[in-house]
Order: structure tokens, then sequence, then C-alpha cells
């Protein structure tokens, strides 16, 4: 297809020919219309795995195979109920298995549509954000750093604008980009400059655009053809059991010899044994296990989205139950955002702002509480025009009260400029802006430059202490003051006065030109500024960090804070959330660049707030605590925050805030930017685990019992003493549905009261392989017990099986409630507290009486209806496993918990 020369127009001549207002937009009734002509701005994705195949993937199971083949073989024999009960378990096995797949499948599927990009775009003259596959050709995009570009598109305006084009030119050094025409004939894609491509992203700078082709129109969807979906990545722990599956699965194959072996040498029947043995390995591998830990981590992850974590990559549901260390931007995540100017200093006068949130109501008042009037000339007027004209926020009034678009920090001086009667639009209508510097967290500031009054009057905002270096003036009533030594430490204690009270500070500086720099660039257009003063920004700590912060100390989890602000301010919030601990200070950007890694090891473990740090001092900071054995959650937002969330154990970015570039690269998306969430899905993160374990050990206990009662039994020569249907029943069918209830289990109390978890520790550790022994032992003997005593009461061979077969199974059923905690008491937790173990107790017994109580089916199991008696006993005998783990429960909290 030929390619429309879009950077061959003008930017004007784009936009006529896509029908586009380069002020206005779209309108939303045109884009409505285009989307359904053009449909949606995606590129297209392989169709999903039907249920078909996803049957077809069961059958194919390897134990499957050998089910399938032991039952041809009865039927060869002439056994043909074995062969169609074997056949009915099998498909019944794999239609739950899909049930259970799909499922989970749908779970984590629209875990993805949360995270879809989004994208800002101006309709009808009003900009909103919207998901970027609803672009349409023509619609007007606004980009900044760290922004993924959401279609291609042609430049209208630029500032410092570069992007990174790797994904479709393999170039990862990132390329400048203006809206200049290019006038060559053809040129290739790495210099069409006035253009960005879908998939690339923004460095740095700000870009207007207008969107010139979607979805599998663009370049990237021509090369791209049809987007694998990505593969869900398997969790440690999911890795870690299919190669105990492999185990297991050798194992089975050794039983089946042995079985079949002690079989012969005792003379039992060859087919009986045969159909013994292959029942064995069955039970022996916890074939239903996959499926349960896939679906309880895909409902986690469901519950975990609902209280706004959202999951990006499943192994981070397991890694965030281990997190030793949780670092935390400041603003925003442990303080709300909600910026407002309570201060300005100017002229060698502190004025107060009154007024809270971002309505434009309040007055200024002087030192001594009078009222001021801002138009009465002096610093102060400027200051606010300046720190108006120098935001790109806006605020706007809403049903829900007055909201800031854009940047809080520059929503609080535009209302501070409002509440002195400035607003912006008379503002930039007598002070257009003709050139500016971006905000970088690096540089930690931003100029605008103005026409104004005849000449170019710029603006730089930022950090105080960064502002100053560059000034050499400042600016009292009408004067213009050198700045000397002394000046510049008054101001600068004068800053740190201000932090101290925990307020973000901001300087405001100004310069006259006769025009524009030629050059931008920030060493040259930054310099011999001239300060007009300083502004105090409240933003006060979120209320639910503190318990946050608290609940991590008592689970071990240490908190830290990583701040692009001042030390004082940052120090004076971390001491009201409680992160500064006794022996714990501070670190600023400066002091952590004068160590080397050695001595950043050295000092790590002691620094409870990162102060003035860049981007790049958070990989620094992660490297140097992974080097403790650190598990490290890190927090981020910006496009220079993605490789500390990469390297980080979970990189956690923040849904409001956090640029594409930093979700790309995150674990996890906090959809509320709040420390709080963090913790929660820790909390969550550790129940996960804790659950999984539980199905494990249930299921693997269950087995246990199951092969020591038949190995057992053959040694004894007393034969099976269950039947290869019954052994099947048990475990394809009545096991299932406790080991996923056990997998729902509510976070248990003390949960967030003990150390994490050692990341490197087994399955088994913990007593859990003590506990799966001896458990399943217990299960076994009294299976056994009920065989042996049954064939001696006299009881034909079909009861004693029946008898077995009853006992195994409910007692097993009663030891799923044991598994629930491994030291608290059931009457401690509550049977109400996890329904669905319940249901599945109820779904369970019933798939057990099912074959018992109905005669045709009591001769496809081989069982027989027992008398009363020894119903009564067998049920007794079942409730064995809860009264002995109740006991051993009890000697568990007595020991670790004395006085318990
Ligand atoms: P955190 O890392 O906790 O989110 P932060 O928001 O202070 O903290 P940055 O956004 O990197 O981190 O800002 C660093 C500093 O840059 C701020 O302390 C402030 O002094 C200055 N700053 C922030 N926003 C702006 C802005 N829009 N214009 C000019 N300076 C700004």
């Amino acid at each position: 297809m030929e390619d429309k020369k879009w950077y061959f127009l003008e930017a004007q001549e784009a936009c006529d020919a896509l029908g586009t207002n380069p002020g206005q937009g779209l309108s939303a009734i045109e884009a409505a219309e285009r989307l359904r002509v053009h449909g949606p701005n995606a590129l297209k994705k392989k169709p999903p795995r039907g249920l078909l195949s996803m049957f077809a993937a069961q059958m194919k199971e390897i134990l499957v195979l050998i089910l399938l083949a032991a039952a041809v073989i009865s039927g060869v024999l002439g056994e043909w109920e074995d062969a169609v009960v074997i056949l009915i378990i099998v498909i019944l096995n794999a239609i739950i298995g899909v049930i259970q797949e799909n499922k989970a499948e749908h779970a984590l599927k629209a875990l993805k549509d949360l995270t879809k990009p989004s994208t800002k775009v101006v309709r009808d003259g009003k900009v909103i954000q919207m998901n970027a596959e609803e672009l349409v050709p023509g619609d007007l995009v606004l980009l900044d750093a760290g922004d993924s570009v959401p279609a291609d598109l042609r430049l209208i305006e630029a500032a410092s604008l570069r992007a990174n084009e790797s994904a479709l030119t393999g170039e990862s050094v990132p390329v400048e980009k203006d809206p200049e025409v290019i006038k060559a004939g053809q040129v290739s894609l790495g210099d069409r400059k006035n253009m960005l491509f879908m998939g690339a992203t923004i460095t740095g700078g700000r870009a207007k655009a207008v969107a010139v082709e979607t979805g599998m129109k663009t370049q990237l969807g021509r090369i791209a053809r049809l987007l694998d979906e990505a593969e869900i990545e398997p969790t440690p722990l999911q890795q870690r059991l299919a190669k105990l599956g492999k185990i297991l699965g050798l194992a089975a194959g050794a039983i089946v010899v042995m079985v079949f072996s002690i079989g012969l040498w005792r003379g039992e029947n060859l087919l009986e044994m045969f159909m013994v043995a292959i029942s064995l390995a069955v039970a022996a591998v916890p074939e239903g296990l996959p499926a349960v830990v896939t679906i309880v981590l895909a409902l986690g992850v469901t519950r975990m989205s609902r209280q706004r974590a959202i999951i990006r990559k499943l192994p981070a549901v397991e890694t965030l139950g281990t997190a030793t260390v949780i670092c935390s931007d400041k603003t925003g995540t442990l303080t709300k955002n909600e910026m407002t100017v309570t201060s300005v200093y100017a002229d060698g006068r502190m004025f107060q702002i009154t007024g809270t949130g971002y309505a434009p109501e309040g007055e200024l008042l002087d030192q001594d509480g009078s009222g001021v009037s801002p138009a009465a000339g002096g610093s102060l007027n400027l200051a606010l025009l300046g720190g108006l004209l120098n935001s790109d926020a806006q605020v706007e009034a809403t049903e829900k009260g007055y909201q800031v678009i854009g940047d809080p920090t520059e929503g609080a001086l535009v209302v501070a400029a409002a509440k002195a009667g400035l607003t912006r639009a008379a503002s930039r209508q007598t002070s257009p802006r003709v050139a500016e510097i971006p905000f970088d967290s690096d540089r930690k500031m931003m100029t605008t430059f103005h026409r104004m009054e005849g000449f170019i009057r710029s603006f730089t905002k930022g950090a105080p202490d960064v502002v100053i270096q560059r000034c050499t003036h400042v600016l009292l009533r009408e004067d213009t003051i050198v700045l000397d030594e002394g000046k510049r430490r008054e101001l600068l204690e004068i800053n740190s006065r201000l932090a101290s009270q925990g307020r973000r500070v901001l300087a405001l500086a100004t310069r006259r030109w006769q025009e524009v720099p030629w050059s931008l660039a920030p060493e040259n257009a930054e310099r011999e500024l001239t300060l007009i003063g300083f502004f105090a920004l409240q933003d006060p700590p979120r209320p639910e960090a503190k318990e946050a912060v608290a609940r991590c100390r008592r689970a071990g989890i240490r908190t830290i804070m990583i701040t692009g602000d001042h030390r004082d301010t940052a120090a004076a919030i971390a001491a009201e959330l409680g992160m500064l601990q006794p022996g714990h200070g501070s670190l600023t950007g400066d002091q952590l660049e004068q160590m080397n890694e050695e001595q950043l090891k050295g000092a790590v473990n002691r620094v409870a707030v990162f102060a003035r740090v860049s981007p790049e001092h958070k990989l620094r900071i992660v490297e140097a605590l992974k080097y403790h054995g650190h598990v490290v959650a890190m927090t981020g937002d910006g496009v220079n925050d993605a490789p500390a969330l990469k390297r980080a154990d979970i990189g956690a970015a923040m849904g409001i805030s956090g640029t594409e570039v930093a979700k790309e690269a995150s674990d996890i998306v906090l959809q509320d930017d709040n420390f709080a969430t963090i913790v929660q899905a820790v909390e969550e993160g550790r129940t996960i685990y804790n659950n999984i374990r539980g199905s494990i050990q249930y299921l693997l206990s269950c087995n246990t019992g199951e092969i020591a009662a038949i190995f057992a039994s053959l040694l004894l020569g007393l034969g099976s003493p269950l039947s290869p249907i019954q052994i099947l029943w048990l475990n394809l069918v009545t096991d299932g549905p406790p080991a996923l209830a056990l997998g729902l289990e509510p976070p248990q109390k003390g949960i967030m009261e003990r150390p994490p978890r050692n990341p490197k520790e087994g399955i088994f550790s913990g007593g859990v392989g003590a506990m799966i022994l001896w458990q399943g032992l217990m299960i076994g003997v009294l299976s056994l017990a009920a065989y042996w005593l049954a064939l001696r009461w006299g009881r034909t061979l079909q009861e004693a099986h029946t008898m077995a077969f009853v006992t195994m199974a409910m007692s097993q059923l009663a030891h799923s409630f044991n598994v629930r905690s491994a030291e608290q008491s059931l009457f401690t937790l509550g049977l109400g507290s996890n329904r669905s173990m319940i249901y599945a107790f109820v779904v369970s017994a019933a798939a057990l009486f099912i074959v018992i109580l109905t005669p045709f089916l009591r001769s496809v199991f081989d069982t027989a209806m027992l008398r009363p008696s020894d119903w009564a006993f067998v049920l007794g005998l079942s409730l064995i496993p809860l009264v002995l783990v109740e006991i051993s429960k009890l000697r568990l909290r007595r020991t670790t918990v004395p006085g318990a």
C-alpha cells in the first residue's frame, strides 16, 4: 500500500486534509462516526483458544492417556462397566478442568483490560483522557514525557520533544522531533522528524499532534501483522509445582511397577492388579493441583483488582508476600497530592493565602493579618502572575467541585493566582507563551518565555535549591538586588523553615530577554535569573498511609520514602507518618552522588528518607537494598523511573499520575496511587500463597493416605482396600472441591503480624512436609482399619471396600477443615468464615453418597449398602483427624505462643 506522505504536508494542511480544527479538535459526534468507519485503534490479536481446543489439550495429558489405555484394556477384556466408568470419569475431569481454566483465563484477561493504555485528546475544545482504542484519524492528541504514542501522528506543536522509536526502527537512542515540514520526496521512517509513530514512547518534552492513521493502518500495524497474546508467566510456585509434578509422575511409574510385582508375588488377579496399579499412579499425582493453583491465583488477582491493585505480571502475586522493603514516592502516594498554596514569600515578607482545595475562594493576607491587594503592585503580583503563566494545569468547576487537569502542584499556583483575580485566559492573552523548556524530575525546574510589555520575559519555577543556584539577583519591591552569599543563605534558611513544616516549596525567578534565546538548552536559557520569591504548598499526608506504615512495621517490612522534594519537607512528612524510626535518618541525592556503591550499601539500612533524589538514584537504591537480600517493592511514575521499576522485585506504577512507560515496566499498577494499596496487596499476596500451600497440603496428604492404605494392605496380603474405580472417584472427583475452597480462605488474623516469608523456602518447608506425611498416614491407617475390621467382622468384600471408601473420603473431607490454618483451631476460625468450604463439603459428600445410595451406581462402583451400625462406625472413624489435628495445633500454640 502506498504511504500517504503526511510529513510532506504543513501541519495546517494535514489538519485540513483530516477535517480537524487544530484548536478545538474533532467533535464527539464526528469522532463517533469515524470510529464506526475506521474501527478501533488497536492491533489485531490472534483469537484466544476456544473451549474445544482447551478440552483437547486436557485429553492429551499423559495421565489421561494412561487412563484411556486402561479403559481400552478393560473393554478388550470384557470389563465393559469399568471401561465406561473410566471414560466418564476422564471426561468429567476434563470438563471440570476446562471450566476452571476458562474461568481463570477470563479473570486474567479482564485485568489486562483494566490496564489498557489511555491517551489525552482534545475534542470539542476540551482536553479528555480516554482509552487509546477509541482514537480516530483527525483526533488532536496531547503528549508528555512518558506517554506512549497511541497512533501515527503528524506534529503540530512540540517543545524539546524526544521520542524513542526502537520498536519500529531498532534505534534505541531517542530522536528529536519537531513539526517543521520535510520537503524531500521519500524519507525513511527514522527521518520523519515531524511524525510520531504508534509504539514509540515520548522520552522528553511535550507535543500536540494530529492522528493520521490508526489501528492496523499504522506503520506498526503493517509490520506487526497479528500480535500474539502475551503468554501469562507462571509464578515461581507454579514452576516448582511443575517440577514436583514430574517427580511425582516418576514416582507413579515406580508405584505401578512395584504394586504389580507385589501382586504377582502374592498371586493376586492380574487384571485387578493392573487396574489397582494404574489407579494408584493416578492417586500419586495430584492432577487437580495445577488447575487449583491457577484458579486461586486468578481469583486472588481479581480480588486485588477490586482493592485497586492491578497485577500485570502474575509472579508478582507471590513476590508481594515476600516483600521486606517498600520504597515509596511521597507526593500523591504517601500524601494526597491535593496542593494548596498557603503562603507566598516575596519582597522580604511572608504573605498568607487562605482557603482550601482548588476552589478559587480565599484571601491574601499580609504578615500582620490585614488583607492585601496584589493589584497594588510589588513582587507579590509578579509572583502570582509568573506562577500562573508558567503552569500548564487547568482548574475546572465540575459537579464534584473544582478539579485540576494536569499537575496538582501547578493547579495550586493557578488557584492562588485566581484568588488574586488573575485568570489563565486573560493572562495568556496579554502575555502569550512563545517558548518553553518543560519540567523534568532531573532538573527539577521548568521555564516558559512570554511576550509581554514589548519584550520577552522568562519565568522559571522549581526546587528552590536548584533555582537559587541559577539566580544572580533578587527582586525586592521595585529594586533588583545582587544575590550575595549572605542573602543566598538567608533565602535558603527561609526555604528550610517552610520545608520543615512539611510544606513543598517552589521558587520562582524571572529574566528579561530582548528575544527568545537562540538556544533553549537549560545551561543557556536558565541562567542569570532574578529571584521573585517562594510559594509554600501544603499537601496533607493520606490518613490511611499512617496506619499502613504501622502495619508494615508489625509485618516486618521496612518503609522508605524516596522523593524529589526537599529533605526537610520529606523528613517532616515522614515523621508525621511514623516512617522515621530511632536510628534511621535521611540522605539527599547530592550525598548519594558522593557515595560509591560500597558506601551506599553500608548506609542504605539506616536510611528512611531519600530526598531530592533523581529517578536515576532509585536504581542504585534498589541495587543496594537487594545486595542485603531484601525483596524490594518500589513505586514510580515517570519515564525515568522505568529502570528502577524493572529492577525492583516488585515494580509498582501509579495508575493516575503514572506514565505509560512506567506502567509498562511495572509488575503491578496502583489504580489509586495509594501507598496503603501496596500494603493491602502484600496482605493479599501473603494470603494467596498461604492458601495455595493449604490446597497443596490437603491434596498431597489425601494422596499419601490412599497410597499408604493400599500399599500396607497389599503387603499384609489383604488385597486392595479400595477398588480402582473408587480410587479414581476419590482423586478426580471428591478431592477437588475442598482443595479449591481452601484456596479461597480469607486472610487470617495474624497474617500481617509476622515477618515476611523467605522467598527461597520450598513448598514443604516450615513443617508442611511433615504435616503432609503424618496427616496422610493417619487417613491411610483409618481407612485400612475400617477395611481390616470389616473383613474380621465377616462383612462381604464389597461391604469392606465400601467401609474403607467411606472412611477414606469422609476423613479426607473432615481433614480439609483442619488444613484451613496450621495453628488456629477450627473453633476460633469459625465454620462460617469460609463458606466455600461448606459448599465443597456438601458437593463432595454428595458425590460419595450418590455412588453408595443409588442402586444402579452401586454395581458400577462396586459398593454395597452398609448396615446402620457400620455407617455409624465409619462416620465416627472419619472424625478422628479433626480431633487429632486439633490436639496437635493446641500443642503447637502452647510451644510457640507461651501462655496461649
Ligand atoms: P515524589 O518523588 O515523592 O513524587 P516530587 O513530586 O517532589 O516527589 P518530582 O516531581 O521529581 O518529585 O519533583 C521534584 C521537585 O521539582 C519538587 O520538589 C519541586 O520542587 C519541583 N517541581 C515539581 N513539580 C514542578 C513543576 N511542575 N514545575 C516546577 N518545579 C516542579
